[in-house]
């Protein structure tokens, strides 16, 4: 039992593969997957693909890369997370990564659209109780600070989540950890340098961790630079279970146990 808790099944490399993926998703014993959503626009597809399929899940948000789309507002993300199979908000967040590069050489401060943006979601699943989730790069204090001056705490009133993908520091899970958020891991954790990363991997607790494989991105040895599949998230869970002494089969059913735990309406 695996469950794939972030891909992007509606991205064009799946055109047409949907028999296919779910065959080696069948194969390789993943149960479930949560589709991601990263623009208003692609919306009603990620959600589509959830309400035909048992055991897909849909989020609802825009990705802090995304210009030049529908900006969402409290209001179009609280809508859109009451259809059948929407489970969470995002991602969204804060993505300060290669400003230079990928950002035409504007500044942090130049981000601010970024940062309000973020706040729209975290409202959002505040308002409706459903998880955030959150995509953070070369963010982190700034993640950090927006989710406690939005009120989240880890209390009853929270939204909480999880910080997809992470690539953090162990002081960056510690806070999420702290403000009741979870960790998701991807097949990051496989690549020969991420040796940082597995070291954080091996401290966060078995209760509060995910695993994903953020498909179509980021394939896990030992098909990394192909294009990734949810059938290939037991490769995370493995370098998980290396990492704690224990068997995959336990990871793959602790990680989906939370999955249920964080995103409570999967079981609704
Ligand atoms: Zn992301
Ligand atoms: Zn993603």
């Amino acid at each position: 039992m695996f469950t794939d808790s972030h891909c992007h099944l509606t991205f064009p490399e799946f055109a047409g593969r949907m028999p296919q993926i779910r065959e080696a998703m069948a194969a390789a014993g993943v149960d479930r997957a949560l589709c991601i959503c990263t623009t208003l626009e692609e919306f009603a597809e990620v959600q589509a693909l959830a309400a035909r399929f048992d055991n897909f899940w849909a989020s609802v948000g825009v990705h802090p890369d995304n210009e030049d789309i529908a900006e969402p507002s409290v209001e179009d993300l609280v809508q859109r997370s009451a259809l059948p199979k929407v489970v969470a908000i995002g991602e969204t967040g804060l993505d300060y990564y290669q400003m230079e590069e990928r950002k035409g050489g504007r500044s942090i401060a130049d981000m601010e659209w970024q940062r309000e943006r973020f706040r729209v979601h975290i409202r959002a699943a505040r308002q409706v109780r459903k998880p955030l989730v959150i995509h953070t790069r070369e963010a982190s204090a700034d993640t950090l600070a927006i989710l406690k001056e939005e009120g989240e705490d880890g209390s009853a009133a929270a939204a909480g989540g999880v910080f997809h993908c992470f690539t953090e520091t162990a002081e960056v899970a510690r806070a999420a950890l702290d403000l009741g958020f979870y960790i998701s891991f991807s097949g990051i954790l496989t690549f020969k340098k991420a040796q940082d990363l597995r070291d954080v991997a091996a401290f966060v607790p078995l209760d509060r961790m995910l695993i994903e494989t953020d498909s179509p991105y980021l394939a896990p040895v030992p098909y990394r630079g192909k294009t990734n599949n949810p059938s290939y998230v037991p490769f995370v869970a493995q370098q998980i279970a290396e990492l704690r002494q224990l068997p995959v089969e336990t990871i793959g059913q602790v990680t989906s146990r939370n999955f249920e735990t964080l995103f409570t309406s999967v079981n609704t």
